[in-house]
């Protein structure tokens, strides 16, 4: 999302004669896209932003600029704080500071889908991420996002599609559609699958992808229309958070275990090969042991292809902050140690069982210890010993596995 709204604030600086340097030396001022999901990423941020950029006007953008707002100002941290629906006002906020010297600060709760801005990007004419929808209105008890990210609200679809059409034109074949959960999407008459769909007719777009899906939008027939999409990266990426039902109703999540194990049912049914990750929060307040060994049976059963793990984090404003009994911060460790393991063995597994599998790819760049990068149609990545042409596709055989990467040389046949 940071990534996306770089993008979109190079574009509106860009517009007002703001240039942009390459050298961090060279600059003015500095721009923080900060995040505040967990902890963690808010001290990282927090900490480069007192070290770094010392007699440079320094801007906090995003999340921690709404969670804190003026102290940010108050502690000599920041000149300028902006929000995530206020970034049409930097250039204005710049040059006002430039010319008065005062803080700014702008946290303002807009609704704003910067619908008609078209990102602008300098890295990697290959992959794009192209941002949906904004915010999100799930309120699952443990997060920051709605608080800060503000309520969901749709890009336009023409506006997406034109974002995708200049995207093409810049030479990117393969496009992620962005959202904290994409599945809810609907502008008019058109709803998630059909917006795809009218993406993936795209001329010159090679491959279209989507992420994150919420468990309780996704259903055998969106999967069953989801088919129907010729180009679909078959990457599913459906946050389970919990394998204990108790848990999961706590979160505000929405749907049981058991659903959830229907839908991955139903995708395997229905995809050849599809790749399936997950995300996964441990020490969730209130949960015990018995929880706990729900989750890795969960994981044990369904063999995810990769999973993000967690250990719970307070965040402020949240429900959850207020429940209890709180589980210690050896017990998360703990529990979250455990599960890498168990995952991590399933990950390899997965890799392994892909020995002597002949997959179509999608070149992309060149493997740091040469040959060359792909991806597979489900976004594994997969290093090919041969130079392969940037985006061409080929049909390769996978013959060794490096670390957690396969390696494969063009199928000749
Ligand atoms: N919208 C996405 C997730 C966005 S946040 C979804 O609902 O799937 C990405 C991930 O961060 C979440 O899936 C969750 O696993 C994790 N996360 C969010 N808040 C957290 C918290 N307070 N503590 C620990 N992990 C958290
Ligand atoms: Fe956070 Fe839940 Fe919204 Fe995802 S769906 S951003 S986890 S509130």
């Amino acid at each position: 999302m940071n990534d996306y709204d770089r993008g979109v604030i190079r574009s509106l600086l860009l517009k007002k004669g703001f240039e942009e340097v390459v050298k961090p030396e060279e600059s003015n001022f500095v721009i923080y896209l900060t995040c505040a999901v967990r902890k963690h990423a808010e001290q990282r941020a927090l900490g480069r932003i007192r070290s770094e950029g010392n007699g440079k006007v320094k801007v906090v953008a995003g999340c921690l600029a709404r969670m804190y707002g003026e102290k940010l100002i108050k502690e000599g941290m920041a000149d300028i704080v902006i929000g995530p629906d206020s970034y049409r006002n930097l250039p204005f906020l710049l040059q006002r500071h430039i010319r008065e010297g005062l803080p700014e600060i702008d946290i303002e709760n807009r609704l704003d889908s910067y619908e008609d801005i078209l990102p602008i990007f300098r890295e990697n004419n290959f992959s794009r991420y192209i941002t949906i929808m904004r915010g999100c209105n799930n309120f699952c008890s443990y997060c920051i996002v709605p608080y800060v990210r503000g309520s969901e609200r749709f890009k336009p679809q023409d506006s997406i599609l034109k974002e995708v059409r200049k995207a093409v034109e810049e030479g990117v074949v393969e496009v992620f559609l962005l959202g904290q959960n994409v599945l809810a999407y609907r502008d008019k008459e058109i709803g998630f699958t059909q917006l795809l769909e009218k993406v993936s007719q795209i001329k010159g777009l090679r491959r279209v992808g989507f992420l994150t899906s919420h468990p309780k939008d996704m259903s055998d027939e969106l999967i069953e229309k989801l088919l129907r999409i010729e180009n679909l990266v078959r990457y599913f990426h459906i946050p389970l958070q919990s394998g204990s039902e108790r848990i999961l109703k706590k979160m505000n999540r929405r749907y049981t275990p058991e659903y959830y194990l229907e839908i991955i049912e139903s995708i395997r049914k229905r995809f050849k090969d599809p790749f399936i990750s997950t995300d996964i929060i441990v020490g969730f307040p209130g949960e015990t042991e018995e929880d706990f060994k729900e989750t890795i049976e969960m994981v044990k059963r369904i063999e995810f292809d990769f999973a993000y793990m967690f250990a719970y984090s307070e965040r402020p404003f949240t429900k959850a902050c207020k429940m209890g009994p709180k589980v210690d911060e050896k017990t998360k460790k703990e529990r979250l140690s455990y599960l890498i393991e168990i995952q991590n063995t399933i990950t390899r597994k997965k890799v392994r069982s892909l020995l002597g599998k002949t997959e179509k790819v999608l070149s992309f760049g060149r493997a740091k210890r040469g040959g060359t990068l792909t991806k597979s149609l489900n976004n594994r990545i997969v290093v090919v010993e041969e130079d392969i042409e940037p985006k061409r596709e080929v049909f390769i055989k996978i013959e060794k596995i490096n670390g957690w990467t396969p390696i494969g040389r063009l199928k000749w046949e």
